[in-house]
């Protein structure tokens, strides 16, 4: 009996440890279908043969052909069923390992294919866009039938990406999220960068569930020591075996999506960090802008009283005297001051007075509402009113009508609630000119107080 093995090669078949290959045969294997599976048997010629086909997982990896002189003992396909199973499968690891030139170029093209997929997940604008594309360009560049991407989420468990479905499309697997199941892979948590992990011969899964036989592999996406996730791959719906060259190509892959996804996380996280940093300084902006009008407001405010205090007056002042110069106008005021207020104090005690100041300052300030008129505390006991544009008689007329309601207020004591509270008032006017001055006009209504206090209080002195 001889034995003849023919290993199919890329550009066809060739007969094993001979000089000289049987050229019919090898013309009649040419012919040869994947349809041709059956032990094949011909009793023509003078000797019997028999051909068993070394098939690897549907894919011809050879052929057996033995030849027997006798006619009259047939051989049996059944009785070499061990040896052709096991045939099969060394010749098919063999092929797979040594890839012959037509597998090269692809592998070369891949490689290429891997630079402008890095280009790719640069270029992606989200992280979820930069997962989808790992995942769906993954699959064209390296020619794998599924890839999914699985991220770690806290203890032991696993958060879905992206992922391919059994017919091959790319799905959104976010929702999914379990425990990290006993798969051999998970159990190599230390494992190095890079780590790769390829079963040959294995159960292929889809959402946990088993979908079939193959090869699958496994490598680990990783931020520096820390493994963050991983990449599973495998062949399940068209089967081509996995070459030795692929080691390689899924551990850059596995590279370039852990170097992209590592960068794409820490953006997001630092673009969040800025998101709510804007928020809390717009927020803070806001609680100082607030807080600036409260000061200002408080700043130009006399507490005690709530009327305008000084300061507004000595601010208000001289831009009043200039705007009443440019077009002309007078300018009046009055400056107001208790009388024998020293002694209201010691009579009725300091509270009873800050009371009564306030009382004065209410019924003061609501006497003018001309535009332009200001009502200010110039400090102590002591009012001021500015008038613009008012003139003389316009200024006695307020005059008369503040020391009217200080008479008619009821400035409450506890003995005699409005008895002796009376104000002296000196008013001035002037006309601003190249002459005259602010401090000029101040300067007559203070000595115009002077006088009205001279002359017996409650009452006004207009200064000439
Ligand atoms: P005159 O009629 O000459 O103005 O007599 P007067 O007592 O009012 O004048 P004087 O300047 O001697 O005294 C002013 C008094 O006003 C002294 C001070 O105790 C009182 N006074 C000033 N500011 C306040 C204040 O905010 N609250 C109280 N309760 N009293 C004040
Ligand atoms: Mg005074
Ligand atoms: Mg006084």
């Amino acid at each position: 009996m001889s034995c003849t093995i023919f290993v199919r090669q890329p550009h066809g078949w060739q007969q094993l440890n001979t000089h000289s290959p049987n050229q019919a045969l090898l013309e009649q294997l040419s012919h040869l279908t994947l349809e041709t599976h059956a032990p094949h048997w011909d009793p023509s010629g003078s000797s019997t043969s028999l051909w068993l086909p070394l098939i690897e997982q549907t894919q011809w990896a050879g052929l057996l052909v033995l030849e027997s002189a006798s006619k009259a003992n047939p051989l049996q396909p059944d009785y070499f069923a061990p040896l052709t199973a096991h045939l099969s499968h060394e010749l098919a690891r063999h092929q797979a390992s040594l890839p012959p030139e037509h597998t090269q170029r692809p592998l070369l093209d891949m490689l290429q294919g891997l630079h402008e997929f890095s280009f790719m997940l640069w270029r992606a604008s989200t992280l979820d866009e930069l997962l989808f594309k790992a995942v769906d360009q993954g699959k064209k560049v390296m020619q794998i039938d599924r890839i999914a991407i699985f991220l770690l989420a806290g203890d032991n468990k696993m958060k879905g990406t992206y992922g391919t479905d059994i017919d091959g499309h790319t799905v959104n697997e976010r929702e999914f999220e379990a425990l990290i199941p006993p798969l051999w892979f998970t159990e190599h948590p230390q494992a190095q960068n890079g780590y790769l992990a390829i079963n040959h011969r294995t159960q292929l899964y889809h959402n946990l569930e088993p979908v079939g036989e193959g090869w699958s592999a496994y490598t680990s996406l990783w931020d520096n020591e820390q493994r963050v996730g991983w990449i599973a791959y495998d062949n399940l719906i068209h089967g081509a075996p996995l070459a030795e060259y692929h080691a390689q190509l899924l551990k850059q892959f596995s590279f370039i999506v852990s170097q992209h996804l590592v960068r794409r996380q820490a953006e997001e996280k630092l673009s969040q960090l800025n998101t709510e940093l804007e928020k809390r300084v717009t927020e803070r902006t806001l609680e100082l802008q607030q807080l600036n009008r409260q000061l200002e407001h408080t700043s130009r405010q006399d507490p005690l009283t709530q009327v305008p205090n000084r300061r507004v007056f000595d601010q208000t002042l001289p831009l009043e005297w200039r705007r009443a110069k440019r077009h002309k106008l007078p300018l009046s005021l009055l400056m107001i001051d208790v009388d024998h207020f020293k002694h209201f104090n010691d009579r009725y005690g300091h509270a009873v007075g800050d009371q009564c100041l306030k009382r004065l300052a209410q019924a003061l300030s609501s006497l003018e509402r001309r535009a332009g008129a200001l009502f200010a505390r110039y400090g102590g006991e002591e009012f001021v009113i500015l008038l613009p544009g008012q003139n003389a008689q316009a200024a006695v007329v307020t005059a008369e009508n503040a020391l009217h309601a200080v008479r008619v207020l009821g400035v409450p004591t506890h003995e005699k609630p409005t008895d002796g509270i009376t104000v002296s008032i000196g008013v001035a006017t002037l006309i601003p000119d190249a002459e005259n001055s602010a401090e000029q006009l101040f300067n007559l209504a203070d000595n115009a107080l002077y006088h009205a206090k001279a002359l017996g209080r409650n009452q006004y002195f207009m200064a000439d």
